[in-house]
């Protein structure tokens, strides 16, 4: 039988209809060979992180059975692929870094795997599928610091201490929100598992 484990992935957009880019992301994630949703967070609206002047964001995390893989370093790079593959359906377009997007989808957390896969620009692949996956760091760089991850992954992961962490979510959570502004992340929509959407918070 084949194993799983639970992986985390961080979903965000800020161009185009954003809540609903992410209700069929959610949607289309719980359908990849092998996969089955475990939780989706609250919607939230979040003010934009970095150098780039741009609209508020929607963010939200997705707690996703994904298969193992042979390795974690196999697993997480199928699931990798399947993400760049859907932000590119979902009509992601190649912009500057850090700047705005139809859909982001960030693989937070592989199981307790703590994974780095360099690749030489001359091993990249010139397969269509793998474009724009460059490397793989899990659990991801930014997500210990960044209310816009922690927010909507405590709810789903409070206790957890991912590898490499020296705290748990829900404190890093804290941590991070006592250094933000109080309005850079708001609830905005709780999700509804029959409708498979969020509905807004009132
Ligand atoms: P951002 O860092 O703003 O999310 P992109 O979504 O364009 O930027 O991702 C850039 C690169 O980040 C991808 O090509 C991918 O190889 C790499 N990457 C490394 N680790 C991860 C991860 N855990 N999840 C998603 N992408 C990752
Ligand atoms: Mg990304």
């Amino acid at each position: 039988m084949e194993q799983h484990v639970l992986a985390y992935i961080g979903l965000g957009a800020n161009v185009g209809a954003p809540r609903e880019t992410l209700e069929r992301a959610v949607s289309a994630l719980s359908v990849l060979p092998g996969c089955a949703l475990a939780g989706v967070s609250r919607l939230y609206r979040t003010r934009p992180v970095g150098p780039v002047a741009q609209g508020d964001f929607l963010n939200a995390v997705v707690a996703l059975r994904a298969p193992a893989g042979v390795t974690p370093e196999d697993g997480a790079m199928a699931l990798l692929l399947a993400l760049k593959a859907l932000e590119r359906t979902m009509g992601r377009v190649q912009r500057e870094r850090w700047g705005p997007r139809e859909l982001d989808l960030d693989l937070l957390l592989f199981g307790d795997a703590e994974i780095h896969v360099e690749r030489e620009a001359a091993a990249r692949s010139i397969d269509p599928a793998r474009v724009g996956v460059q490397w793989l760091d899990v659990p991801h760089p930014s997500a210990a610091g960044r209310s816009f991850v922690l927010a909507p992954l405590s709810e789903l992961a409070p206790e957890l201490v991912p590898p490499g962490w020296a705290m748990s979510v829900d404190g890093a959570r804290d941590r991070a929100a006592a250094t933000e502004a109080p309005d850079a992340v708001t609830a905005v929509g709780v999700w509804d598992v029959r409708a498979g959407r969020w509905h807004e918070v009132a």
